[in-house]
């Protein structure tokens, strides 16, 4: 790193950690940057922020397109900035690459909650892959929190992977449903009701009110025939009305149950570790794959030998066997 790259992070650093929010986004962008010399500075910013974070709950948030997830973050968003917290929003949206402009993290989607100082909304990083996504928002939560801010919400609209991406990077992962028509469970896919450490059914007023009720005994149903996560937390099921402030209270104080209940029993911590070893895997193999198919005599061959595969003229393994050999150049 170039004197002038290193005096750079070093103000962002010492701004950020006094949380400055220009210099939070500025580091933000940084992280999600994937020049070279970006990633190291990244790296050095990220160092010296490592200190300074773990301190928030991180709170993972799924649901389909319409649930109210905007709203909900909104009026929970709100909510806790009126108790002295500071709240970063993190959208993880792998369908951002697809439609070409993010659904999630859009500024106007909040109208007041983007206004409001205690407040930080980043919009999702656009482009790569899901991993590579999930790699950027781990190290934007992580600067978030070195900023001071001790909740830090992870949202995502739930396209393939992305439920488990984010319970693998949060404390508690609720799953935001609104009522339906017909058998609610439908549709639901059953691992992701598994990662569920609150099922909160929106949309509990006016004429939806009994849809809601019935689906919220359907789910409480569900999630008694499951195996729970933890042996300190039953999974519960919470209804709310997003849009008019109803019910966030309580499952501000669920959260906190959840929170007691668990870092009494040391859990929390334990997932925390857990999860930092699984993400240090995953980062390991996303550069390992890049470097691999990076190497000059791999991608040489790389095409010829996927068409040998596909036409059964050499097995799957012995290929893999074979351009490992080439990559480790033996
Ligand atoms: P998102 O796509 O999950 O972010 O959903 P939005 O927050 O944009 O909400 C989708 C639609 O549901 C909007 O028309 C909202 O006004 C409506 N909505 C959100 N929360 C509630 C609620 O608590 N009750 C009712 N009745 N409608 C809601």
């Amino acid at each position: 790193m170039t004197k002038q790259s290193a005096e750079y992070v070093d103000d962002l650093a010492t701004k950020l950690l006094k949380g400055d929010r220009r210099a939070l986004a500025r580091g933000i962008t940084l992280v999600e940057s994937i020049r070279a010399d970006h990633r190291k500075m990244a790296q050095a910013l990220l160092d010296r922020c490592l200190p300074h974070t773990g301190k928030s709950i991180r709170i993972g948030i799924s649901g389909t397109p319409g649930v109210g997830k905007s709203t909900f973050i909104e009026s929970f968003g709100k909510l806790l900035t009126g108790e002295g917290h500071k709240v970063a929003v993190l959208p993880i949206d792998p369908s951002s690459r697809r439609s070409g402009g993010s659904i999630l993290g859009d500024k106007t989607r909040m109208e007041e909650l983007v206004r409001d100082p205690n407040a930080f909304i980043r919009p999702s990083p656009s482009g790569g892959s899901l991993g590579g996504v999930a790699r950027r928002t781990r190290e934007a939560m992580l600067l978030t929190e070195a900023a001071g801010f001790d909740v830090v919400l992870i949202e995502t609209v739930g396209v393939g992977q992305s439920e488990t991406t984010v319970a693998e990077m949060s404390d508690i992962f609720l799953l935001l449903l609104a009522p339906g028509g017909g058998d609610e469970l439908q549709g639901i896919k059953r691992g992701v009701m598994e990662l569920a450490d609150i099922v909160v059914i929106n949309k509990a007023d006016g004429d939806l009110k009994p849809a809601a009720a019935r689906a919220a005994g359907e789910y409480k149903g569900a999630l008694r025939l499951m195996r729970p996560k933890s042996k300190h937390w039953k999974p519960k099921v919470l209804m709310i009305s997003a849009i008019n402030s109803i019910g966030i209270d309580k499952l501000w104080e669920a959260i906190g149950s959840y929170r007691t209940a668990r870092e009494a029993a040391g859990e929390l911590a334990e997932q925390r570790r857990e999860q930092s070893v699984a993400w240090m895997w995953s980062e390991l193999r996303d550069s390992l794959m890049a470097r691999f198919r990076a190497h000059k005599g791999v991608a040489a061959r790389l095409e010829s030998m996927e068409a040998d595969v596909r036409a059964a003229r050499i097995p799957p393994g012995v290929a893999a066997e074979e351009l490992l050999k080439i990559f480790l150049g033996k």
